[in-house]
């Protein structure tokens, strides 16, 4: 049986750079005529691979990191979805993790020791940050935060230990965007990787590596996968230096996605334009009636011409999705959580990408170091989903009484 997916064909990469990466979409990480024929690559499942004779096994030993080896270094079903990622993320190559988390811990896991700086974005998801501050700092490592909309804060920061710079745009709560290519070219100077959390823009609308970007991280259990039935992270790296020491780290780590978890991810990969332009249009409706709606005070939706993020947007994206958030101008918890507890589609929990509508209250302040977040009232982070937009429209107001 052949390797499905296992680093491609130069065949096939040449076509792929010439066509449009919806369409790859729908290509990308397969091989049916490689495979009787059939559309999707199967689910593999293994833990051990045999060798033919003790040749092969001195070359697979050689070659680890590049072919089906043992079942913790992947099977064709995870090489498929990580050539398919690489493509589409235009990077070396792509390591699945078995969650977001684990792609970032393992990512800043790879690179950092005792005594090297790092920098964080002060408006990063949050275990992002715990992980850094609870678990590297245990190591040595010199954990920072920095205000993404204040360059001059990361310049000042920087010192000859920085290593590393962690960013995150739009931020998923509030939904600052960074910039980017000043930041890139702050890095760069000093010889500093850069990573970055693309979860919410995906490669469909953000190309991080192509932008000068080390490293690109996705929470894959959002919307790659995209049915909220899959833990899922992927990594794609700039090149083959970064690709083999992330690789090393997770392997070594024990971290593996199971062959079920990447067959869901590159499915979800087939339907990712479909969807995200479903969650981008419904989302801009519901954004822009919250704006002019009397009872709202703000809405943190970086794609809105009057929100502050919104050059630096048109800047770096080529579209938006389905997570926003809003505040109201009343500030009472207990009315406001009335109000949530009446939704009937909106439905609360963590979480997002799916194809069904979310809503959760969340409280920046407690969360940030640097960039202090003073505005008052509860901050309602939304997932718009699939549902007909005028239901959720009606929905939302209906409870809030907007
Ligand atoms: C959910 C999320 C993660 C973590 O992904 P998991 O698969 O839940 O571990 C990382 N970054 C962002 C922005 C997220 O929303």
């Amino acid at each position: 049986m052949m390797v499905l997916g296992l680093n491609g064909e130069l065949k096939r990469k040449v076509l792929v750079k010439k066509i449009k990466k919806i369409t790859n979409l729908t290509l990308a990480g397969r091989n049916p005529f490689k495979n009787h024929g059939i559309v999707n690559p199967p689910i593999y499942r293994t833990s051990t691979v045999l060798f033919e004779n003790t040749k092969e096994l001195g070359e697979a030993i050689k070659n680890r990191f590049n072919r089906t080896y043992y079942g913790r270094y992947g099977t064709p079903t995870t090489f498929a979805l990580e050539e398919g990622i690489a493509q589409i993320e235009n990077g070396y190559k792509t390591i699945a993790t078995s969650s977001g988390m684990s792609s970032i811990s393992i990512s800043l896991l790879s690179f950092l020791s005792k005594n090297d700086h790092c920098l964080i974005s002060d408006c990063t998801y949050y275990p992002t940050k715990k992980f850094a501050s609870k678990i590297l700092s245990k190591f040595g490592v010199y954990v920072d935060f920095y205000d993404p909309k204040n360059l001059d804060s990361i310049k000042k920061k920087i010192n000859k230990k920085t290593k590393l710079i962690f960013m995150e745009s739009p931020a998923s709560l509030t939904f600052e965007i960074e910039d980017i290519s000043e930041i890139i070219k702050i890095a760069k100077k000093r010889k500093i990787i850069t990573m970055i959390d693309n979860s919410w823009a995906t490669p469909l609308y953000f190309s991080p590596i192509k932008k000068g970007i080390d490293i690109s991280i996705l929470a894959a259990t959002k919307y790659i996968s995209g049915h909220a039935d899959t833990m899922l992270g992927l990594i794609t790296t700039k090149n083959e230096k970064l690709f083999l020491k992330i690789k090393d780290t997770a392997v070594s780590l024990g971290d593996c996605p199971g062959p079920q978890e990447c067959y869901l991810g590159l499915r979800g990969l087939r339907t990712l334009s479909a969807r995200l332009e479903n969650h981008r249009s419904s989302a801009l409706k519901l954004a822009r009636l919250l704006e002019n709606n009397d009872k709202v005070l703000k809405v943190l939706h970086p794609a809105l011409p009057k929100n502050e993020n919104y050059d630096l947007y048109c800047k770096f994206f080529s579209g938006s999705t389905g997570l926003f958030s809003f505040i109201l101008k009343e500030t009472s918890k207990i009315k406001i959580y009335k109000m949530v507890d009446k939704l009937k589609i909106f439905k609360l929990g963590f979480s997002w990408g799916g194809y069904e509508s979310l809503i959760l209250p969340v409280f920046p302040k407690s969360e940030r170091k640097i960039a202090k977040w003073n505005e008052k009232g509860v901050l309602l982070r939304i997932h718009v989903g699939l549902e007909d937009v005028d239901d959720l429209i009606n929905d939302l107001f209906n409870a809030f009484k907007l």
